[in-house]
């Protein structure tokens, strides 16, 4: 017998149960049609990709490709991925003991770079063969030292050990397993792809796709942060990078947060100049951080030299001071970019739309550009960010397309879903509208052609599939909370016409099949 075991949905996964799924629908369906009003078109890029398209795209010294990427390999390829994390990773042996062990993940790694070409998941190539030689060599190198440690007791040759070890990590790395792939944590880098891979350059005007669906991070869960959740975003890729495309999906992401009744929101914009200013803006802030660099927390000091930029974003309370006395970025835009953001304010001001300027709302990476935005809601605590986007005029060039301007967004919808609820601003939706209430077998036959006939006109019908007493049938109908009984018993056969009652308030009518549509129809439409 197998072990009687509950499952659960896994940590940072849930289940969109009804009636919220109704919610889920209706919010994604609006989202469809408003982005299809400003000529949006749907794009359902894979939920997996190389892994690299998004270690490239998003940047490897990301949280999101650094920590949180859902990554696999073909499961043959495991053992060899794993050894070759493990050698790519050493920098630097420091005690004789270790050189063993080194030595055998070398020619264990050889094994398991023969064994994956003869088993077909590694081209049988001469890069591949000169490999497996290599760390044998590797290996034999590195046991004449470690026997003539055990002989000598001396821990010698060490300059020639490090370049070992360093030699062994480039020739581990440079195995390419083939199928290395990543559940997306995002799809902007998607959409590009699939922009450079068909061609969608020579398309007359710019391109404009959203999307709907699942995106996948390892992040630690919490109540509004999820394993899995979904987004809606929207990308324009083109050869125009004018403000006006910056404000029309501002505008349009606006309407659709106002259809949906997200009214709480605050809007924050900035600009992050380009690569004529950016760079000197950088270092500049580089340098005022390195003069106060003892008051900021471990992480920000780190960034001082990996990427300034982010120090901005940080929230740790100690250092919000110092960071307001930084120089700000829209005192070092170049004339285009602080032409751009001041069109895009105008822009902005035509379309009646409002928000607050956010000097510190950036993107870290060298491929944004200009415009950048977020959007948050109230109730939802700390992980109050709606909305992020922002303009990537460098990100189709960078995955090998042609050069390209972009940007986009994306809404987090368990978030937007959330405040939505907590505003009690959600509107009902249509649930049941008609219980079939039959008795007797003579009058079932004309309940299945009833329940087809309404369910064809639109209606929610439900049609109990044995026969129940009329008492327990109409008190289902009412838990269900369906809005009308239609009641089918002997009368109604012999009669022709249906019985007609309104839940809430107990009306009752005798209709023919005719007048029963006609009613039920209007009273759908409203
Ligand atoms: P980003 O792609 O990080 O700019 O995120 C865009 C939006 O997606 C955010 O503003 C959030 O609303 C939402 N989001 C990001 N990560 C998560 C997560 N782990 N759980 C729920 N929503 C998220």
């Amino acid at each position: 017998m197998p072990e009687k075991k509950q499952f659960r949905a896994i940590k940072g996964t849930r289940d969109i149960l009804p009636p919220d799924s109704s919610l889920w629908n209706w919010f994604e369906q609006t989202a469809r049609e408003v982005f299809e009003s400003y000529n949006f078109r749907d794009i359902r890029p894979p939920i997996f990709e190389e892994t690299e398209l998004f270690a490239r795209s998003i940047g490897v010294e990301t949280d999101v490709v650094g920590k949180e990427m859902y990554s696999f390999v073909a499961s043959d390829l495991d053992q060899l991925v794993a050894w070759r994390g493990y050698i790519s990773n050493i920098r630097e042996i420091r005690v004789p003991d270790a050189l063993d062990v080194f030595q055998s993940a070398l020619s264990y790694l050889a094994v398991q770079v023969l064994q994956g070409v003869r088993a077909g998941y590694l081209p049988d190539d001469e890069p591949n063969r000169a490999i497996q030689v290599k760390l044998n060599s590797l290996g034999a190198k590195v046991s004449e030292i470690y026997v003539d440690w055990k002989r000598s007791d001396k821990f010698g040759r060490k300059q020639e050990l490090d370049e070992l070890v360093s030699e062994a990590a480039t020739t581990a790395a440079s195995i390419r397993v083939g199928d290395e792939i990543t559940l997306r944590p995002e799809a902007t880098a998607s959409v590009c792809r699939s922009y450079i891979e068909h061609g969608m350059h020579t398309l007359p005007g710019n391109v404009k796709l959203y999307y709907i669906g699942p995106m996948f991070r390892r992040e630690r869960p919490q109540k509004g942060r999820y394993r899995q959740f979904y987004q809606i975003g929207a990308e324009v890729l083109g050869q125009s990078d004018a403000p006006a495309i910056d404000a029309e999906v501002l505008e349009m992401l606006l309407v659709f947060f106002r259809r949906v009744g997200l009214t709480r929101t605050t809007l924050y914009v900035n600009s992050i100049g380009d690569k004529e200013c950016r760079p000197q803006y950088v270092e500049l802030l580089r340098e005022e951080l390195r003069k106060v660099k003892d008051e900021l927390g471990a992480d920000s000091q780190r960034r001082i030299e990996t990427n300034p930029l982010r120090v901005l974003d940080s929230k740790l309370p100690q250092e919000q001071a110092i960071i307001e006395k930084l120089p700000r970025i829209s005192d070092h835009l170049c004339d285009a970019c602080r032409e751009h953001f001041a069109t895009l304010k105008y822009e902005l001001k035509l379309r009646n739309i409002s928000y607050e300027e956010n000097w510190r709302l950036v993107r870290g990476l060298d491929y944004y550009t200009r415009t950048t935005f977020e959007v948050t809601a109230e109730g939802l605590g700390s992980q109050n960010a709606v909305c992020g986007g922002g303009r990537y005029d460098g990100l189709v060039e960078l995955l090998g397309g042609p050069p390209t301007k972009g940007i986009g967004f994306a809404i987090g919808s368990d978030r937007a879903i959330l405040s939505i609820q907590e505003g009690g601003e959600a509107r009902a939706l249509p649930g049941l509208s008609v219980y079939v209430a039959w008795m007797g077998a003579a009058s079932y036959p004309a309940a299945v052609a009833i329940a087809r006939k309404l369910r064809e006109a639109g209606l929610s019908v439900e049609l109990p599939p044995e026969e129940m007493k009329f008492k327990k049938s109409l008190g289902l109908a009412d838990k269900l909370g369906a809005r009308y009984a239609l009641i089918l018993g002997e009368d109604e056969v012999a009669s022709n016409k249906f019985t007609l009652k309104r839940l809430a308030d107990a009306e009752q009518n005798k209709l023919s099949e005719y007048e029963l549509l006609e009613y039920l129809e209007s009273e759908r439409r409203g």
